[in-house]
């Protein structure tokens, strides 16, 4: 049986009938892939995935994902199917020789649901060894798990579980064991044991979060905390405005596809746009010629007619005509590939629209996007700190992190010495919302949103029940390990969900925060934070295919100061609420997620020397009825989303703590 997994349904409830002007509802599904073969041909199809990514012990993986009917359709040749209820049991396979087993890592953590252990380990039989791991823990108690072989771009890169095994007591011994006959030994280590964080003195302030914030809302917040913080605070305006929330007007006349024609104003909707209108009309009589006339911001194309008086014009000639004629405001093309042959039928009088629902209180003008620069020493003698949020526009939790912890510093300037010796240290700044245009488009129109709001597509593709595909995405859309370098995991494909953009820095989001970079040579470090899935994760983030050729490796150091450093920022994660970043899910982007071509924190690192990390809020939360570990989604219930905020502002402030600890080497 196939289990339909919808987490959300995704968009504004639809029309009561969907008509062809209207986007194909969509939905956030659990898509499975038979393999790692079938998963990279998914990303290369740009499918619009998420970061929560899920081996399973039969080798294939679980991907949730934002579809359509018809893209799920397409995916299906991909071998993408939707996830069945329950994984298929391991295959035990017989290898010839025993092989040999190395235990890469065995840890357990305790969350706030008890003890779970996490094993990596590798076999000599490579891929085909299938291993399962046994342990033993206090009080006699035992317990056993497969394995799953982790193969990336046909690389091998050891064995693991699946997610993390729930253990009743701590774990004291694990067993790892070959169905080939090898065998190995470890005694498990705490996770993340990092440096415990400080502990906040009795008047320390936090909880500033009452609810998800629109840009809006976001930058009045910001230019609140100025107000009141004026000697610890500025209001950076990022020098790339947005292209806006704002789209041309548009209608389709007809019935798609021979038969209709896509009215687009020049105008955006917000500037005239929307008050165009267009009507096609039969002259009533024998024998007439195609006319279009305007009459102030109506269009009216009178149809020819044959010697019956039967309209005779083709949806091409009704183009070409509207496009012939000057004063229409508009420009007129047939329905996506289609010749237009079929004869066009009397039309009503149609008002065009730009179909965008926000309030009009919501600015339709290019946005400026703001951010606030913290720390008692503005002057970039200090240790910069760069937290940016919301390249995606869907991840509503990520702003929440960067606001919870701008004001925990400020509000505890005055009262809280460890707090003090940050804003000392440290030069902070913090962009709530990278992408805002995407961003109202995600709480007004559709709550799927991942890229910007700019349209790449040519007239082919821009017919308005294609709207929810357009965009940019801004987070594939920097100049380092790039789609156009060759490197994997981004889109040449306008309506793609990895879309890259026309070129390198195309988008004024990503410009903006690499002029924060080249502006402010003192930021050393810099948080990107998306959601959901639990990620920790840094540079390298790319790699091309052929032959899984990586950026380069960070020097074995630096590598042992990103992990270094993430586990003692996963300490102060976990003692908000007991949640622990999987050892599995923290450290290069490259070897923990997939190559995401064109990443920000790619081009902070090579290019400026910046540690560029990457959270992924919203870990998985295990649910003990059904003992799995189940996806939070973009936009979880605000309860659950302000747990994520509290949890990675203190993640976020532990990596200032970092910062100002840093000595240059
Ligand atoms: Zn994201």
């Amino acid at each position: 049986m196939i289990v339909l997994t919808t987490l959300v349904a995704a968009g504004p409830s639809a029309p009561a009938v969907a008509g062809p002007a209207d986007p194909e509802p969509a939905s956030l599904v659990t898509l499975s892939v038979p393999d790692k073969a079938a998963m990279e041909r998914l990303v290369a199809s740009g499918a619009d995935l998420t970061e929560r990514v899920r081996p399973q012990p039969d080798g294939s993986i679980q991907v949730d994902a934002v579809v359509t009917p018809s893209q799920l359709a397409e995916l299906r040749p991909l071998g993408a199917t939707l996830a069945t209820g329950t994984p298929a049991p391991a295959q035990t396979k017989a290898t010839a020789a025993q092989d040999r087993i190395v235990i890469e890592r065995a840890v357990w953590f305790e969350s706030r649901d008890g003890y779970f252990l996490s094993v990596e380990a590798s076999s000599s039989a490579a891929q085909a060894a299938t291993l399962s791991v046994t342990w033993k823990g206090r009080k006699g108690t035992t317990g056993q798990a497969p394995m799953v072989a982790y193969v990336d771009a046909g690389a091998y890169l050891g064995h693991q579980f699946s997610t993390p095994v729930p253990a009743e007591s701590r774990p004291e011994w694990v067993t790892v064991t070959s169905a080939g006959g090898g065998t190995a030994q470890a005694r498990p280590r705490e996770w993340p044991d990092g440096a415990r964080p400080d502990r906040a003195g009795p008047g320390y302030q936090r909880d500033f979060i009452t609810q998800y914030m629109p840009p809006a809302q976001l930058n009045e917040r910001i230019k609140a905390l100025h107000r009141r913080y004026p000697k610890l605070t500025d209001i950076i305006a990022l020098p790339n405005r947005t292209n806006g929330y704002r789209r041309h007007a548009q209608a389709l006349i007809g019935t798609p596809p021979a038969a209709a024609v896509v009215i687009t104003s020049a105008a955006y909707g917000s500037e005239g746009g929307n008050d165009l209108a267009v009507e096609l009309v039969t002259p009533g009589a024998p024998g007439r010629a195609l006319q279009v006339s305007v009459n102030g911001k109506l269009v009216t194309v009178s149809l020819a007619t044959d010697a019956a008086g039967a309209p005779v014009s083709t949806a091409a000639q009704v183009a070409a005509a509207v496009n012939a004629t000057p004063g229409t405001g508009v420009k007129a093309t047939t329905y996506r590939t289609d010749a237009g042959a079929g004869v066009m039928a009397p039309a009503p009088l149609t008002q065009l629209s730009d179909f965008l629902s926000a309030p009009a209180d919501v600015s339709r003008a290019p946005a400026q996007v703001l951010a606030l620069r913290v720390g008692a020493h503005r002057d970039g003698s200090r240790t910069g700190v760069l937290a940016y949020a919301q390249e995606h526009a869907r991840e509503w939790v990520t702003p929440l992190v960067t606001i919870e912890a701008a004001e925990r510093l400020l509000r505890n300037h005055a009262r809280d010495k460890d707090t003090r010796r940050l804003l000392e240290r440290t030069d902070i700044f913090i962009v709530p919302t990278v992408n805002p245009d995407g961003a109202n488009y995600s709480f007004y129109d559709f709550n799927s949103q991942r890229k910007n709001m700019t349209n790449h597509c040519p007239a082919q593709q821009s017919d308005p029940a294609l709207r929810n595909a357009w965009g940019v995405d801004v987070n594939r859309n920097y100049a380092v390990g790039s789609l156009s370098d060759g490197y994997f995991g981004a889109s040449a494909n306008c309506q793609s969900g990895t879309f890259a953009g026309p070129a390198e820095h195309s988008e004024p989001e990503s410009r903006n925060v690499i002029w924060l970079a080249q502006r402010y040579r003192n930021i050393r470090f810099a948080m990107n934070v998306h959601s959901y899935g639990g990620y920790f994760m840094w540079p390298p983030g790319a790699y091309k295919l052929d032959g899984r050729v990586t950026l380069p490796r960070p020097a074995p150091e630096q590598e042992a100061y990103f992990l270094r450093s993430a586990r003692t920022i996963e300490e102060a994660i976990a003692a908000e609420r007991g949640t622990v970043t999987w050892p599995q899910q923290t450290g290069p982007v490259t070897d923990v997620l997939y190559s995401a071509a064109g990443n920000s924190a790619d081009e902070l690192w090579y290019d400026f020397g910046v540690y560029g990390w990457d959270f992924e809020v919203g870990a998985d939360l295990w649910n003990p009825g059904t003992r799995t570990w189940e996806g939070v989604g973009f936009q979880p219930p605000f309860s659950e989303g302000h747990a994520e905020a509290m949890e990675f502002a203190a993640g976020l402030i532990s990596l200032i703590g970092i910062a100002a600890d840093f000595r240059e080497p």
